[in-house]
């Protein structure tokens, strides 16, 4: 190792920040966040440091720097233009062994600034020992995307329970196996979810619980797994989906979102065929039921989000009457993904004012849809599972009043690479729709917004690997 990592409590203590300039304010933010007393000598302050200094957050000593501006320092940052004072920072700090960073200048650090990563108490410091910072930052940045934003907290809760801990478990592999399961398990994800008050009395439990060796109690995450594109996954998603032990999903999971799934997590296919269901909803609310009651974390994994035309919210009202804890993570819903990866804005201050979301689920050949109320100018009108009832549609929404010039589109398999777009109008669309011979699922959209779709395209996917997120349903 170049260098050797440490952490430094300079809380209270004075530290010294010679230039006043963008660079220098962001070095004084880092100081100040972790609570040192800052004095920045320069010439003149930019916008952000004068606001400081006249609020009183840091001292302002307006001068050039010279060598008895490092008195009682604890700590140095050069960050002027300069290079020949910063050298000069250098030299004068080097002499009297005081800690001294300059900025993008390792031949003058004693010490250099980590990346970080900040989920108070816990801090993740990535250094790349000065030899490329845009590296460290591209790092720290798929480090943020790993380690949840309350992650902080957990090890709040972990401190206050440490003592408790230690004194239950004498073994210090027993402490590690007790500890490894409630970082990974429940307990943290409760704290994540901001229920600190439930994690503090299951943590008490599980002390208890683990001594006697009771089993530990299953949840279920529901999880929206976007439009199909494993890009789309929230961050929360992605790591439950690494975490849980049973992923219950249906067809409207792409393969590759599948594929993000915990390696050797069972997998439940749950999917639902038109009229021929594999699993029926009550069958799938037991399921969940069944499985966290032996204690899984189960992870519900749904297309878009679980409460657009999910039926997420009917699988949960059967978990809480079973009294089983459960988590709802929200997904790009197909309307926001499809729309976006189509190039058409689903409101725009010209054309549309608002947005409606519809299914076109047929029943007895008809649709059960308020046609007065979707037929209003100036809006856009999205269809869930519509493709079948297109015909139809097309010719309610003419009938009720708008023109057969509005236009329309139908996208299939959106925001994936098998994305295709077909562009008409309400009456084009229908045979246009038929001759292009789509894959399900397909979204329908209504409305004057679809005219700038020619002009926004910018999804243009290599259709050769059509196939790749092939869905088994018919929509
Ligand atoms: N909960 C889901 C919707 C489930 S209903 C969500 O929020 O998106 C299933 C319908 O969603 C399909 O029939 C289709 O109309 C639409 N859909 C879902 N993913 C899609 C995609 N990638 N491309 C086009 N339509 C999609």
């Amino acid at each position: 190792m170049e260098f050797l990592p440490v952490f430094f409590d300079i809380k209270g203590q004075p530290c010294t920040v010679i230039g006043g300039g963008d660079v220098a304010a962001r070095k004084v933010a880092m100081l100040l966040h972790s609570g040192g007393k800052v004095t920045v000598v320069a010439p003149q302050l930019c916008a952000a440091l004068k606001g400081q200094a006249d609020k009183g957050v840091i001292t302002y000593v307006q001068a050039h720097f010279s060598a008895e501006h490092l008195n009682h320092a604890v700590i140095a940052i050069a960050a002027t233009n300069d290079r020949a004072v910063n050298q000069h920072v250098s030299e004068i700090a080097k002499a009297q062994r005081l800690p001294v960073n300059v900025v993008d200048d390792p031949e003058f650090c004693s010490f250099i600034m980590p990346s970080v990563i900040d989920r108070s108490p816990v801090i993740v410091a990535v250094s790349t020992g000065g030899a490329s910072p845009v590296l460290a930052r591209l790092l720290r940045a798929r480090l943020e995307t790993l380690i949840p934003a309350s992650y902080g907290r957990l090890a709040v809760l972990a401190q206050k329970f440490r003592s408790q801990v230690k004194q239950h478990f004498t073994e210090s592999g027993q402490r590690r196996i007790f500890w490894e399961k409630v970082f990974q398990g429940p307990i943290a994800e409760m704290v994540f979810a901001g229920r600190e008050e439930q994690a503090i009395s299951a943590l008490e439990q599980a002390i208890t619980a683990e001594a006697a060796d009771t089993r530990p109690q299953g949840e279920v995450y529901l999880v929206g797994g976007g439009p199909g594109n494993p890009d789309l996954l929230t961050f929360r998603a992605l790591r439950l989906m690494q975490q849980a032990d049973v992923i219950v999903y249906d067809n409207l999971v792409t393969p590759q979102v599948l594929e993000m799934t915990r390696r050797d997590a069972d997998r439940i296919f749950v999917g639902k065929q038109r009229a021929n269901h594999a699993m029926r909803q009550e069958e799938i609310n037991a399921l969940l039921v069944k499985l966290a009651k032996e204690g899984k974390r189960v992870l519900r994994l749904k297309g878009g989000d679980p409460f657009i035309f999910g039926r997420g919210g009917e699988e949960i009202e059967t978990l809480s009457a079973n009294h089983i804890p459960f988590q709802v993570v929200p997904g790009i819903t197909a309307a926001s993904g499809v729309a976006s990866y189509a190039g058409i804005p689903l409101t725009h201050r010209d054309y549309a004012q608002a947005c409606v979301f519809v299914t076109g689920h047929l029943k007895d050949g008809t649709m059960d849809l308020d046609w007065d109320m979707l037929a209003r100018p100036n809006q856009t009108v999205v269809i869930y599972m519509g493709l079948l009832g297109l015909p139809v549609l097309c010719q309610q929404l003419i009938a009720h009043g708008l023109t057969p010039a509005t236009p329309a589109a139908i996208v299939q398999q959106g925001t994936t690479p098998s994305q295709r777009v077909v562009t008409g109008t309400l009456e084009s669309l229908p045979q246009l729709a038929t001759d292009a011979q789509l894959k399900p699922p397909t979204l329908i959209i209504v409305g004057k917004v679809v005219s700038l779709q020619s002009k926004l395209a910018w999804f243009k996917p290599d259709q050769k690997s059509e196939g790749n997120f092939a869905l088994t349903r018919s929509s």
